[in-house]
C-alpha cells in the first residue's frame, strides 16, 4: 500500500500533481482545502470553518483530523491515499502517522514540492483571477506564506529526520515534475 502526502507551499502544484499521482497509481486524492470548502457548506461547520478560511489561518487541528478520520473511513480500503494540504502541523502529522502505525501501515512518503516564495506567489496571484476563492487577495495570500513557514514548512526537519522525504524541483513545467517525482519515488523504495 503507498501513502503520500505531496508537500509545498501554496502554488507549488501540489493540487496538480496529487491529482495526476492518485488517477496514475489509482490512489484516493485527499486534499484537505477542498475538504474544508466542501465542509464549509454543511451549516454544522459553515461559520467556524470559514472565521479561518477566509483569513488565510488553519484551522483548528483538532477539527481538521476529525474531518480527515471521517474522510477517510470511506477511502482507506482503495489501496492508498495521496494527501494533498494535510499535515499542515507538527500535531497533524504525528496525528496522521499514528492513524497508520495503529493500522500496522507504513507511513507515508512526503514529496516536497520546492518553489521559492516570489514564483509561488505570482502563481497564487494569477491563479486568483480565474479564481472565486476567497483568500486569493494579496493579504491573505501574505498570511498564508507567513502561516506555512511558521508552522508547515518545520515539518520537513521532521520527515528529514525519518527519512520519509523525496525533495523535488517545483519551478519547472507540470509534466517534468511529475517525471521527476515517479523516478524519485521509484529509487526511494
Ligand atoms: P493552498 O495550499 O493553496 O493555500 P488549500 O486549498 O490547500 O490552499 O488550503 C486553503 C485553506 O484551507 C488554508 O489556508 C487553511 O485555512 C485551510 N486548510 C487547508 N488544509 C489545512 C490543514 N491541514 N490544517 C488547517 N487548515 C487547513
Amino acid at each position: 500500500m503507498l501513502n503520500l502526502i505531496i508537500f509545498g507551499p501554496p502554488g507549488a502544484g501540489k493540487g496538480t500533481q496529487a491529482k495526476m499521482i492518485a488517477d496514475k497509481l489509482h490512489l484516493y486524492h485527499l486534499s484537505s482545502g477542498e475538504l474544508l470548502r466542501q465542509s464549509a457548506k454543511n451549516p454544522e461547520y459553515n461559520q467556524e470553518i470559514n472565521s479561518y478560511l477566509d483569513f488565510g489561518k488553519l484551522v483548528p487541528d483538532e477539527l481538521i483530523i476529525k474531518l480527515i478520520a471521517k474522510d477517510l473511513e470511506t477511502h482507506f480500503n482503495n489501496g492508498g491515499v495521496v494527501f494533498d494540504g494535510y499535515p499542515r502541523t507538527l500535531f497533524q502529522a504525528k496525528s496522521l502517522d499514528n492513524l497508520f502505525t495503529d493500522r500496522g501501515i507504513n507511513p507515508a512518503t512526503v514529496i516536497n514540492l520546492e518553489l521559492e516564495d516570489k514564483v509561488a506567489i505570482e502563481r497564487v496571484m494569477s491563479r486568483a483571477e480565474n479564481s472565486n476563492r476567497s483568500d486569493d487577495r494579496l493579504e491573505i495570500v501574505s498570511e498564508r506564506f507567513k502561516i506555512y513557514h511558521e508552522l508547515t514548512e518545520p515539518l520537513l526537519q521532521y520527515y528529514k529526520s525519518k527519512n520519509r522525504l523525496i525533495t523535488i524541483d517545483g519551478r519547472l513545467n507540470i509534466e517534468t515534475v511529475n517525471k521527476n517525482i515517479e523516478q524519485k519515488l521509484k529509487n526511494h523504495k
